[in-house]
């Protein structure tokens, strides 16, 4: 793939439309934050034991290929989505299944014990922001904001840990436009709703709107409304390089363009405004 001026930036699709972006909306976890990094190794075990209980004879390998599948298929949508695709593989096994909810409380338990630490030490200063989010976050949201640019953050995770989280990391103040995650009246959030919004508020056309993530659906839905999609394929673990089974994922859902991070975001503002 082309990449630009010797940087990591890949150009996937080189006929965008580049110079009218007016909004700009970012996902939150695995594209700015790190904090939940490593959540695909709690959801996934947890629903793995809860059809292995079931006692279908389908072993733990095929199980994991199975719910990989779809918590990977509906990342970016709010996490009740992929509590509600539990309950139906338990069902669909002849299981009882307990409501979505309920699942999801017990996987943002086990999810805690594992970020506790770090919500924590950004609150009493043992851990730095830089330290927890994607590296050049700051830099962009930084140059986007002297460029004038509104920014918006929609997460799918619940809204009150998105609010303390980007609070934790210094960030809400970039986000003008809004911070947005999921309700627990799932209905009445999803990024669709949010590009929606942007667009109609600021009578905007598709290439006005830029969008980064590093999931399948916030790439998705801005495609479907003809913005400009940068795909983060982010290696949350290493905070270096390119996380090549997410820059595989992104490229599918239809990116334009895929970054490891934001280090070179000034080359990549300068190729798109
Ligand atoms: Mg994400």
């Amino acid at each position: 793939m082309p990449t630009l001026n010797n940087t990591h930036i890949e150009i996937i699709h080189p006929s965008i439309q580049r110079g009218q972006v007016h909004s700009v909306l970012f996902d939150f976890d695995g594209t700015l934050s790190l904090i939940r990094e490593g959540w695909q190794g709690v959801m996934v075990p947890m629903m793995v034991e809860i059809l292995q209980a079931l006692g279908t004879g389908e072993t733990e390998s095929e199980l994991t290929a199975l719910v990989t599948e779809f918590v990977d298929r509906l990342t970016g949508k709010q996490t009740i989505y992929q509590m509600i695709e539990l309950s139906a593989q338990v069902t669909d096994r002849g299981g009882q299944a307990l409501d979505p909810l309920t699942y999801k409380r017990r996987y943002l338990d086990r999810l805690w014990e594992r970020i506790e630490h770090r919500v924590i030490g950004l609150r009493e200063g043992t851990l730095t922001p830089a330290e927890m989010v994607v590296p050049g976050a700051f830099d962009i949201l930084e140059a986007l904001r002297r460029r004038g640019l509104t920014c918006y953050l929609a997460s799918g995770t619940d809204q009150p840990y998105v609010f303390d989280e980007a609070d934790a990391l210094g960030i809400s103040p970039y986000f003008a436009g809004g911070i947005f995650g999921a309700l627990d009246e799932y209905e009445r959030f999803s990024k669709a709703q949010v590009i929606q919004d942007i667009l109609r508020t600021h009578h905007l056309q598709g290439s006005q709107l830029l969008a980064f993530g590093d999931g399948f659906v916030e790439i998705e839905e801005t495609k479907r409304v003809g913005g400009i999609a940068v795909g983060v394929a982010s290696d949350e673990a290493r905070r270096q390089g390119i996380d090549d089974w997410k820059r595989d994922r992104l490229i599918q859902a239809g990116a334009d363009i895929i970054i490891p991070d934001f280090r070179e975001q000034d080359v990549l503002l300068d190729y798109l405004l």
